[in-house]
């Protein structure tokens, strides 16, 4: 078992902190995903109160990640920062109340627990910050895309052969 289960709302309760680094290695859902599991993710999270009264987990995540870029099918870094509001609620009925109640779509209500796995967190704001189809502003080599250019006219490949 993780080393970063917490009682969710107890964190809150009482301002807890928490940070720390973790090899993507460990993160076996978020890997699937990536080209390569090198690097690490540094996250933190402070608990604390919503200004209506819920608890609230603060929660930040960074770290580079390797991907594919799907235009030219090399790697490259991908930088990832993540910052999430999470408000905890009781149960699935309270959570609908509460996201109705806040109606923010900066914070996501999640159901709380007494043993809540930190790092699960982490990786599940990671996963979602991934783009969907991961390519570079600018590729450094030649384009590889499946979708090819229309072809080229036998005029113009005779043209070349005589060049
Ligand atoms: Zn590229």
């Amino acid at each position: 078992m993780s080393a970063h289960v917490v009682d969710s709302f107890e964190f809150c309760r009482s301002a807890g902190q928490a940070s720390g680094s973790t090899p993507v290695a460990e993160f076996k859902r978020l890997c699937v995903d990536l080209a390569d599991v090198g690097g690490e993710l540094r996250w933190s999270f402070e608990g604390g109160l919503h200004p209506e009264g819920d608890p609230q987990l603060v929660m930040d995540v960074s770290g580079t990640v390797k991907l594919v870029c799907q235009r030219c099918m090399a790697l490259f870094d991908h930088s990832l920062h993540a910052h999430a509001t999470l408000v905890l609620a009781a149960d699935d009925e309270r959570a609908d109340e509460a996201e109705s109640r806040l109606d923010d779509d900066d914070i996501d209500v999640i159901v709380g627990s007494k043993a809540m796995d930190l790092l699960m967190l982490v990786e599940d704001e990671a996963l979602l910050s991934l783009p969907l189809s991961p390519r570079h502003e600018v590729c450094p080599g030649p384009v590889q895309e499946v979708q090819k250019e229309k072809p080229e006219s036998p005029f113009a490949v005779l043209k070349n052969l005589k060049s």
